[in-house]
């Protein structure tokens, strides 16, 4: 039987020797590049592929920190503790991003966007997940503006233009792209219709999700002169939201992010949750977009940084560890090799 095949109980020290003399052949007291590869395929294996020769390397690189070209016991607890644990037992966190009234039926309906989707559909499929799905961190994210806010169309005379936008204030239209002048640099806003002002019905979440009580809620957005999308960071990256320590905290390793909308909230968040060392996987059917081209422009950025797209069905055995993706196992390698 393959090694990671067997059940064991990881948080043992005599499972992680156990592990390294497996995979040590000859009792070097290392890995080669030979032995980890065995290491990484048979981790990997419920994957099915094979895989290539180059990737093999970056991961052995990522964690060869003396690149010394042998992974030694020192390194094999790196190896162990950043990269094989949370790819055997992911700790997750299912991020339900911005399920609000406006973005269903009111201000800033999905279904007025050109891709034409339904944001409520999203509603139903996200109750099924919660209820039948274990997940360690439950996080609700808001957009919630006040009504002065930079991203509202009727408030363009509140803040300075930039003078490098191609049309005059009269010729832009409700979602141009315009440069505002802040304090801290430009910065380069869509302007939407008024939508999500706080304690507002649009910015409350529909009414028939299902939100357990030991949920975390995260407001984004509330700061008249930035945006944000991401449930991490705002459009800048100037403050960042109680959402990555809260994660941190509680040694999350996987974030599956769905809701609404897929391309701008729900893609921002999952590239931030990358950057910042998850696994993020988006639940594509249970997140609805606004524009179909801007949504497969996401897709693909989304899939370059190691972005994993799954269906609720596949959603489980992702959860029990038992569908390892390689690019998990990349993001992991990378944040190792990084701090
Ligand atoms: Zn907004």
């Amino acid at each position: 039987m393959a090694f990671f095949d067997r059940s064991f109980d990881f948080v043992e020290d005599t499972t992680k020797l156990e592990c390294f003399h497996f995979f040590d052949e000859n009792d070097k007291q290392h890995f080669d590049e030979d032995d980890f590869k065995r290491l990484i395929t048979s981790l990997l294996n419920q994957n099915g592929g094979t895989l290539s020769e180059s990737v093999i390397k970056e991961l052995f690189l990522s964690f060869d920190s003396n690149a010394d070209n042998k992974i030694d016991a020192n390194e094999f607890e790196s190896l162990w503790n950043n990269f094989i644990i949370p790819l055997k037992h992911p700790v997750t966190a299912l991020l339900v991003i911005d399920v609000q009234n406006d973005f269903i039926g009111g201000s800033l309906a999905l279904k007025h966007g050109s891709a034409k989707q339904d944001g409520y559909e999203v509603v139903p499929i996200i109750n099924e997940l919660i209820e039948k799905m274990h997940f360690n961190v439950l996080v609700y994210s808001l957009d919630y503006h006040p009504a002065n806010h930079i991203s509202f169309y009727d408030n363009i005379k509140l803040y300075k233009l930039s003078n490098e936008n191609e049309k005059s204030i009269e010729d832009i239209k409700l979602f141009d792209t315009v440069l505002f002048q802040g304090t801290n640099g430009k910065i380069e806003q869509k302007l939407w219709p008024k939508h999500c002002v706080s304690e507002s019905w649009g910015s409350e979440l529909h009414q028939n999700l299902r939100v357990p009580e030991e949920s975390v809620l995260i407001y984004k957005g509330t700061k008249p002169d930035i945006d944000s999308y991401s449930a991490f960071w705002d459009n800048m990256k100037l403050a960042k939201t109680e959402l990555d320590d809260l994660l941190k905290q509680k040694n999350v390793t996987h974030v599956l992010v769905c809701g609404l909308a897929y391309d701008y909230c729900v893609s921002s968040t999952a590239l931030d949750a990358l950057e910042l060392g998850y696994a993020a996987i988006i639940i594509d059917d249970a997140t609805r977009g606004i524009d179909e081209n801007v949504i497969q422009l996401t897709k693909e950025k989304l899939a370059s940084n190691n972005c994993i797209f799954a269906s609720c069905s596949e959603i489980p055995n992702i959860v029990k560890g038992k569908d390892i993706r390689l690019e998990f196992a990349q993001v992991f390698a990378k944040s190792n090799k990084n701090n």
